[in-house]
């Protein structure tokens, strides 16, 4: 019920300048967002690089208005992958396509998105399209699809609560498209997602092995960390995480063929804990103005905890 509520109020971006007066909104929002500007965003990324971890780099935005918007993220990635490779910080970039204006302009958004692909493939580094809802299921796939075919640095995120994930993980990952797997974010209805949790970490668990038998037999990451094996496992949940464990170790998979991934502010010490135990993480880094929607999501994910959370902020 709470978790419907977030989700909903994520949807009213005239909202964020009212939360941002709350400061113990805004304490929280530091906790799950990097900053506003590049030159903050790489000055959190060159510190947890320093602490083991990789990194994915998400300039926040979705549902521009106008092509102009896209255009202007799409020269913000274009300049971050640079960044990047100057600096030579291990991480690479996640876009969402309604920041790139699919629902505007679907040939002009496939355009800058092969654009940001091309910079990616040319800096050694790789670029990941986020999942939306499903009014964007499809359009994300083929869009994948088709840019892939060209640029190999390209790869997308499957959701364990739909119900399709496991046909769509056996079409992209044969075609050696790179995966991250996570449970899914957004409001769906019972048609298209399943709507006990119970069912959807056992999909979950299902479809991280299939993932992992995928990645094992595709071979390893890119030792320098921007470019990823073909699993990524996204998830702060613990008994996900040890499932996969057993399943990795009863397979003897290496450890290059998969990384796990969590979120900035989210379990930082299962995040360090995982990298002293000799395993690739890699961080969700969220930067800019925009971070209403990316925000009240992390919210949903946990409404009772928003308390708990910002007594531990002032704690830590
Ligand atoms: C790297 C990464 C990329 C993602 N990309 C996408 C995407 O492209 N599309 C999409 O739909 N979703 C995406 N998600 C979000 C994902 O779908 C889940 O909503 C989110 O990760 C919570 O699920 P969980 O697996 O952590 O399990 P849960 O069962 O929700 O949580 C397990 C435990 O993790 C901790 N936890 C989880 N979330 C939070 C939080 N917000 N604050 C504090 N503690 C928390 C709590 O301890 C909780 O008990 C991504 C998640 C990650 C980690």
């Amino acid at each position: 019920m709470l978790r419907q509520i977030f989700i909903k109020l994520s949807l009213v971006p005239q909202a964020q300048p009212v939360l941002a007066r709350v400061p113990v909104a805004s304490a929280l929002v530091r906790r799950f967002i990097a900053g506003e500007r590049i030159d903050e965003a790489m000055a959190v990324a060159r510190a947890l690089n320093g602490a083991g971890l990789n990194l994915s780099l998400d300039f926040l935005g979705e549902s521009v208005s106008a092509m102009a918007e896209a255009v202007a993220a799409a020269d913000t990635y274009l300049r971050l992958l640079d960044q990047i490779a100057e600096l030579g910080v291990r991480a690479y970039v996640s876009i969402k396509l309604t920041q790139f204006g699919i629902d505007l302009d679907p040939q002009g958004c496939q355009r800058l998105v092969r654009q940001v692909a091309r910079r990616a493939a040319a800096t050694g580094s790789f670029l990941r399209v986020d999942m939306e809802g499903t009014a964007h299921t499809d359009r994300t796939i083929a869009l994948v699809q088709e840019v892939h075919s060209e640029i190999a640095a390209i790869g997308t995120v499957l959701q364990a609560y739909l119900y399709r994930s496991e046909a769509d993980l056996h079409t992209l990952a044969s075609a050696g498209i790179r995966i991250r797997l996570c449970k899914g974010a957004y409001q769906e209805p019972p048609d298209r997602a399943f709507p006990a949790k119970a069912d959807v970490d056992a999909n979950f668990v299902r479809l991280s092995r299939l993932l992992l038998s995928y990645s094992n037999a595709c071979g390893p990451a890119d030792p320098a960390g921007r470019v990823p094996a073909l699993a990524a496992l996204a998830t702060h949940d613990e008994r996900m995480i040890a499932a996969a464990r057993a399943h990795i170790e009863r397979l003897r998979i290496p450890r290059d063929r998969f990384e796990f991934q969590m979120l900035y502010g989210v379990r930082r010490d299962l995040q360090e804990r995982l990298v002293r135990e000799g395993f690739a993480v890699r961080t969700y880094v969220p930067f800019g103005t925009h971070w209403y929607p990316y925000f009240m999501r992390r919210l949903a994910e946990r409404p009772a905890n928003v308390w708990f959370i910002a007594a531990n902020l002032f704690r830590q």
